[in-house]
């Protein structure tokens, strides 16, 4: 009977041992494979400078994040940006870019720009994917779309001028981070409404880096091909010399003029029958000096605006259009005048403008 008692403790024993190894090596197992599904989406670049994590995608994943690329965001001449889920509340927007040589370049002006700094009013790089000649930018979705969708609207569907200051700041304070605050100094070289983005509360964004510069510390100046685009291309630029940060500076004034108006500083209405005085960053600048800013700014507000702000905006925009480079301001000091932290002066008719319209410069 006892030896009975003794082989069926032992037979419990063996059971009871047997099931908890078993329980053991499934939780091992089931953490071995819960890490590996984890790591699909956390590959990210230890060694990326500045210590923020990018994932490194494989391009099955982006595939079938976007749906094989079927829900087009927009595009430009190097490439495509499609909408992606990466889980049911990351929204992605993914640019695929196109043409073996010039979209490495892009790629690598991004990634070595955007990719390594952060900044509420920087568009976010999430990851990139690098296989073959497959060359893609990952980055957080921005559901409001592009600056110029909102001010050059058919519809009623414009933004008010609360938001349309916030954006100016916004904008600045982007660029005064890219040019002084971070690591590297960072020149844009293509700021436009169609690079600014906005998020759900119609915070901005600066995009695309495609064409971005990164100088060392000990830079202030880079030559380089002429890049950008039409109309909001500083003078110096056009002139073939090397370029700086004012670059930006210019284009920022030219959108600043755009964000008053609603209307494109290019079109054709300001250029009736070859009357150059009509362009409206010339009337801005005349207007600004005779104290008449009011009739400048965008019809679909209804008057509905803050003329104190607006006259600071017309200002600012004035000083950074500026011929000479010297005498616009910098970035961060657009984002005190803009916060009421500093005055400007009045600013002179820009030189390259005046020519235009055959009248004599006035002078500071
Ligand atoms: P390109 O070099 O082709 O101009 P962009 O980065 O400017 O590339 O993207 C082109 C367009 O795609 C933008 O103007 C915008 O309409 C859309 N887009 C780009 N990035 C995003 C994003 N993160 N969220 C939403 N739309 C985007
Ligand atoms: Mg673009």
């Amino acid at each position: 009977m006892e030896k009975k008692g003794i082989s069926v403790g032992a037979a419990i024993g063996v059971g009871v041992g047997a099931s908890t190894a078993a329980l053991i090596l499934m939780i091992i197992l089931g953490l071995i494979i819960w890490r590996r599904k984890g790591k699909r989406f956390t590959r990210t670049l230890k060694n990326a400078p500045g210590g923020i994590g990018i994932i490194s995608f494989r391009y099955v994943e982006l595939q079938r994040a976007t749906k094989n690329f079927s829900e087009k965001l927009g595009g430009g001449s190097f490439g495509s940006v499609f909408k992606g889920y990466l889980s049911d509340s990351v929204t992605l927007a993914v640019k695929r870019l196109d043409g073996a040589h010039q979209g490495e370049k892009q790629f690598r002006a991004e990634v070595n720009s955007v990719g390594i700094i952060q900044h509420i009013n920087l568009v976010k790089l999430i990851g990139f994917c690098c296989e073959g000649d497959k060359r893609l930018l990952v980055y957080e979705y921005m559901p409001n779309h592009s600056l110029d969708v909102h001010l050059f609207k058919t519809d009623d569907t414009g933004l008010d001028w609360n938001v349309r200051y916030q954006i100016a700041i916004g904008v600045a304070r982007g660029l005064a981070y890219l040019h002084t605050s971070c690591r590297d100094c960072i020149i844009h070289c293509d700021i436009k409404p169609e690079n600014i983005l906005l998020d759900a509360s119609f915070v901005p964004k600066i995009a695309d880096f495609g064409m971005a510069k990164v100088l060392g510390r000990e830079f202030s100046h880079a030559m380089t091909t002429m890049r950008g685009t039409i109309g909001y291309l500083a003078p110096e630029w056009i002139a073939g010399t090397v370029v700086t940060s004012k670059v930006d500076v210019y284009s920022y004034g030219m959108v600043l003029f755009e964000i008053i108006s609603g209307r494109r500083n290019s079109s054709p209405e300001y250029f009736k029958d070859g009357d150059y005085s009509t362009f409206f960053p010339m009337q801005a600048a005349r207007k600004l000096l005779n104290g008449e800013i009011a009739s400048l700014v965008d019809t679909d507000l209804h008057g509905d605006v803050n003329l104190e702000e607006v006259e600071r905006v017309c200002k600012v925009a004035c000083w950074c259009i500026q011929e000479n480079e010297l005498a616009r301001p910098t970035m961060a000091e657009v984002v005190q005048v803009l916060e009421g932290l500093s005055e400007l002066d009045m600013p002179p008719l820009p030189r390259l403008l005046n020519a235009v319209t055959g009248g004599s410069p006035i002078s500071r």
